[in-house]
């Protein structure tokens, strides 16, 4: 899919997977911190592995599932500080930052929209450095609805009086590309290399790329290979 920018005014970006690597959030929830509740409850690690991810699935698709509180309470563990114990694993995806250069350069509204709890946030954000791209940043926990629900996208036009016919939408969860498709959002691409610990696979449904460079226009394209290859 070649973009025409021109016909663009703003930018959704998802955060986990979409700009940051997966990678952390796959292994803090999977691995870190089961072992870390295996300890303090002395449960074998293996049986409390499927216990946990019942409990993980059973909050999908509702605010709950990104709530740090929420989690602390329920498995009596303090999310937060682990979360630190890990967070060398938090990384921007190759070609954001390129990217997002691009987006400001050309005068994109450009906003950080994800279902990311405020204590999350705040983490990434003193890592990763990236606030400055953003016109804005938009937590779900803000609007009381997650990216799940269609209703979520007429509610954000509360928040970004944007164009939804002049908007893309860049996700790595199909699920709300399906919403966003729903409420009438046009451009819409899912990131299918969310992780750099897995092999990407297309979306049968979406346009799907690795990289975010994939979407700047060729003569972007073009100076950005010319930096590289001197
Ligand atoms: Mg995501």
């Amino acid at each position: 899919m070649t973009i025409d920018w021109n016909l663009i005014d703003t930018v959704l970006l998802d955060m986990d997977g979409t700009l940051l690597d997966r990678h952390f959030d796959d292994h803090f929830w999977l691995e870190h911190v089961p072992s870390a509740w295996s300890r303090k409850h002395r449960v074998p690690l293996h049986e409390a592995k499927p216990m946990l991810y019942d409990m993980f699935r059973s909050q999908e698709r509702t605010l709950n599932w990104t709530d740090l509180d929420y989690w602390s309470d329920r498995l009596g563990l303090d999310i937060p500080l682990l979360k630190v114990e890990v967070d060398h694993l938090i990384a921007v995806h190759p070609g954001v930052i390129e990217f997002l250069t691009f987006l400001r350069q050309s005068g994109k509204e450009t906003w950080l929209v994800t279902n990311a709890h405020s204590k999350t946030l705040d983490l990434k954000m003193r890592k990763t450095r990236i606030t400055g791209y953003f016109n804005g940043i938009i937590s779900a926990h803000d609007l009381g609805l997650p990216k799940e629900e269609t209703a979520f996208w007429g509610k954000l036009r509360e928040k970004i009086p944007y164009n939804p016919e002049r908007t893309i939408l860049g996700e790595d969860s199909e699920t709300n590309l399906g919403t966003a498709r729903a409420y009438g959002i046009r451009y819409l691409v899912y990131v299918s290399r969310f992780s750099s610990s897995i092999t990407p696979e297309p979306s049968k449904e979406y346009h799907s790329i690795h990289y975010f460079t994939e979407l700047l226009p060729p003569v972007a394209q073009a100076s950005l290979n010319k930096t590289i290859t001197p």
